[in-house]
């Protein structure tokens, strides 16, 4: 193995920061105590932000972004973990307040680490990243809600985005009717392969709602928050669940207290930043088994390492189809 490897390195200016690809050693990696060849990594709307030097995503300096990352445990002091060891670390402010995934190789926590499940390929794996494991998440609270196929259809908002395409994909696999709210017509075709079967668009679900509208949703699955949840929260029917994850529209939430009193619809929100261990192996154990590989390939893009400073931040304009995975070896 090389005695050096390429990383991109964040490092700050006077107005904000600079970013290049450079060489390091293993003497430039950070305190931990596992080392990982770094196979995959993933771009996120948090990356695009960071990439961006936008809303102080990055919290220390130099940084090497990327907050998801799989690869192959190369030295570790853990008794948990060892040489060959195929693994995943997600968030928990990786890329943020730590060096995360875009770079050859890196060192990390031992406690930030799930084990891949072996079915999964590393390139799968970080067309999951956060956005997926945020989705699976999403997922489970409807099935812990008690939300079944048969009690009618689920909404998902932000639908072609990194969270939404997941979301879709999974729901209907698991058998349930998927609408899906989209601003781009023309990801209809795409989101149709995953599964949704009917559309919404993000103007019609952006209107300030009435306090009650007809009830139409048996469980929901937002990513947009903001006006387009309180119309979501205005069309579910009695008893059910919104799973809440993200702030893509604003973090505002102008609703009533109507859904709540006389629907007893249930709000659950999702973190899958600092969420837990344990959940976290079961939310991959159930993505290794409901999401098939081939449908995950259809929702990615490989981006070669090369390109991520020109390309991350346009992320942030809504226009990603699905999930970047970035190759630090391409
Ligand atoms: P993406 O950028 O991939 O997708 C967001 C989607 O939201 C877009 O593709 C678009 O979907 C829709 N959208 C964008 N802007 C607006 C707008 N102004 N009004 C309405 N809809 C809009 O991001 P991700 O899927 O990766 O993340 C989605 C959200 O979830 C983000 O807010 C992110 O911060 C959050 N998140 C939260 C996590 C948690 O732990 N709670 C973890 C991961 C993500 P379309 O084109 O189909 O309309």
């Amino acid at each position: 193995m090389s005695d050096t490897f390429t990383a991109l390195v964040l490092r700050e200016t006077d107005d904000g920061h600079v970013g290049a690809l450079e060489q390091l050693t293993d003497a430039d990696l950070p305190d931990g105590d596992v080392t990982l060849a770094v196979e995959y990594s993933s771009l996120n709307y948090k990356d695009g932000l960071a990439l961006a030097g936008r809303n102080r995503i990055v919290r220390s300096y130099p940084m090497v972004p990327g907050i998801d990352l799989t690869g192959t445990v190369i030295a570790s002091d853990s008794p948990n973990w060892h040489v060959g060891d195929e693994v995943i670390s997600t968030s928990f402010q990786v890329g943020e307040r730590y060096w995360g995934g875009y770079t050859q190789r890196q060192r990390l926590q031992s406690e930030w680490l799930v084990r891949r499940p072996e079915s999964m390929s590393a390139r799968t794996a970080m067309a999951i990243g956060t956005a997926g494991l945020t989705a699976m998440l999403c997922v489970m609270e409807l099935e812990t809600a008690g939300v079944q196929p048969a009690d009618g259809p689920i909404v998902v908002t932000g639908a072609a985005g990194g969270v939404g395409s997941v979301a879709v994909a999974l729901l209907s696999g698991l058998g349930f009717e998927v609408t899906a709210v989209t601003g781009r017509p023309e990801t209809q075709d795409y989101l149709r392969s995953l599964g949704a079967t009917a559309f919404r668009t993000r103007e019609e679900m952006s209107e300030p709602p009435r306090p009650l509208e007809s009830e139409t949703w048996a469980g929901a699955i937002d990513t947009v928050g903001s006006t387009m949840l309180a119309r979501v929260l205005a069309q579910m029917k009695f008893r059910s669940t919104v799973a809440a994850c993200g702030l893509a529209g604003g973090h505002d939430l102008p609703t009533t207290v109507m859904p709540f009193i006389i629907r007893a619809v249930r709000l659950q929100g999702v973190e899958a930043v600092m969420a837990p261990i344990p959940m976290r192996e079961a939310a991959w154990t159930r993505l290794a088994d409901d999401l098939p590989s081939d449908v995950v390939d259809t929702i990615t893009e490989v981006v070669p390492l090369t390109e991520v400073l020109e390309r991350g931040p346009t992320i942030l304009d809504g226009q990603v189809r699905g999930r970047w995975v970035v190759d630090p070896n391409a």
